[in-house]
């Protein structure tokens, strides 16, 4: 049996994280991912916060991943109702992106193989032993393993590990033609319930996307593009599955850590998860670093300061998911008295005598009054979701 130090189950941007982290303090970690090309397929709207860009040192304008940047987001209510945005974002590929993270973490010294499904993880007292299959074909005694298998967390499963639940799907098409010029956010609670419709433009194409728990997503996908106008060949189709009610309660036991949508580490109003499961492989690098320092002996592991350190984050509080409770029980008359409210406007940039017209407006709109707490909640939340939603 092969013995490394710190093993990774998942080549997306959570686990390249964790093994770039580890790599560059000198553990030269091992990665497995299930396809023969990381990055492949894609399952995503391909939007990128640019806090991503700052917190992780990446190029900006890298022509190779990044394909636009934009500064504007329309977040768009029923009834037209439009409420500008901070939000500032570039349009990636997302398959180029992963690769750059796996390159990056090979360049470091971490070793990734593809075409590698690991079958099955049994703890020991000693380590963690992992079964793979494909082209490694092995077993390995990990002293730590860092679980970021994306949201089905199939093995965390067998760990007894809770999972993330429930999920909502994704649904999108890149059509041909830039159909906008901004980041565009469709809500809708009848038409998309518990999620929205997405219209992020690209050069040459757009991603035109549903996040929803209706099921048929497609045929409400197509009524949004007739109704925006959308008219360009479908180039591609993608979707996949998104934890829905954010950071799972318990992300660590007895040598195994959870990261990215395994943890649930996807922002509950937006649902985009890639800086969160890059923060969360980093964190969890980070811990595993300091883990396998403090060892005393082979079974006593201080895996805690990986769920203190990653608590410090905004996107970890509890008023992400009463945010999202909250906003998406919302009516659409909710909805678009709250458009009203902040029509035209950047929420955050309400300042001095704004404050007591846009109070005064609140105060004249009683659908808004039902639940005061909960106004409290959703702005909280958006503020996080501005910076953590994806
Ligand atoms: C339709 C859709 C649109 C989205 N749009 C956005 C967006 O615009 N912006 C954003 O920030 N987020 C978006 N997201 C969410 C984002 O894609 C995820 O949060 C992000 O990919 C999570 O990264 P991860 O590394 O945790 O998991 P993943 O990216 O899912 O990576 C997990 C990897 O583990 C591998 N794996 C699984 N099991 C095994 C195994 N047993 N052995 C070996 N390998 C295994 C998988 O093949 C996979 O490559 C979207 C999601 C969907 C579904």
């Amino acid at each position: 049996m092969n013995e490394v130090g710190v093993a990774i189950v998942g080549g997306g941007p959570a686990g390249l994280q964790a093994a770039i982290t580890l790599a560059n303090k000198g553990i030269k970690p091992i990665l497995f991912e299930e396809h023969s090309t990381i990055g492949e397929p894609i399952q995503c709207g391909e939007g990128l916060s640019i806090h991503a860009f700052n917190d992780f040192n990446l190029p900006k304008g890298d022509k190779s991943f990044s394909v636009k940047e934009l500064d504007t987001c329309h977040l768009i209510f029923p009834e037209n109702k439009t409420i500008l945005g901070d939000i500032r974002a570039t349009m990636i590929r997302r398959d180029k992106f992963d690769q750059y993270l796996s390159k990056k973490a090979m360049d470091l010294g971490a070793e990734i193989f593809t075409a590698t499904k690991v079958t099955d993880i049994k703890r020991k007292t000693d380590g963690v032993v992992i079964k793979t299959k494909g082209e490694s074909n092995s077993e390995y005694l990990a002293k730590l393993l860092i679980l970021a298998e994306g949201p089905n967390a199939q093995l965390a499963k067998t760990l007894n590990f809770q999972t993330p639940s429930p999920m909502i799907k994704g649904f999108e098409y890149k059509v041909k033609e830039e159909w906008s010029d901004k980041l565009e956010f469709h809500f809708d609670s009848k038409k998309f319930p518990f999620g929205y419709c997405w219209v992020f433009p690209r050069e040459g194409e757009t991603n035109v996307g549903i996040v929803t728990t209706a099921k048929d997503r497609k045929q409400r996908l197509d009524n949004f593009l007739k109704k925006r106008g959308i008219t360009g060949s479908v180039l591609k189709k993608i979707g996949g599955q998104i934890p829905m009610h954010g950071p799972l309660k318990k992300l660590y036991h007895n040598r195994v850590l959870l990261a990215g949508d395994t943890a649930g580490m996807v922002n509950p109003i937006f649902y985009g998860g890639i800086r969160m499961a890059m923060t969360s492989g980093r964190v969890a690098g980070n811990a595993a670093s300091e883990i396998l320092k403090m060892e005393t002996d082979q079974v006593n592991f201080n895996h805690r300061i990986y769920e203190e350190k990653l608590r410090q984050f905004k996107f970890m509080k509890r008023i992400n998911f009463q945010c999202h409770r909250f906003f998406y029980s919302r009516s659409n008359k909710f909805l678009a008295k709250l458009g009203e409210v902040f029509d035209n406007k950047y929420i955050n940039r309400i300042e001095g005598a704004e404050i007591y017209k846009t109070l005064r407006k609140i105060l004249l709109r009683p659908t808004l009054l039902t639940n005061p707490i909960g106004l409290y909640w959703l702005y909280r939340g958006f503020l996080i979701a501005r910076d953590w939603g994806f």
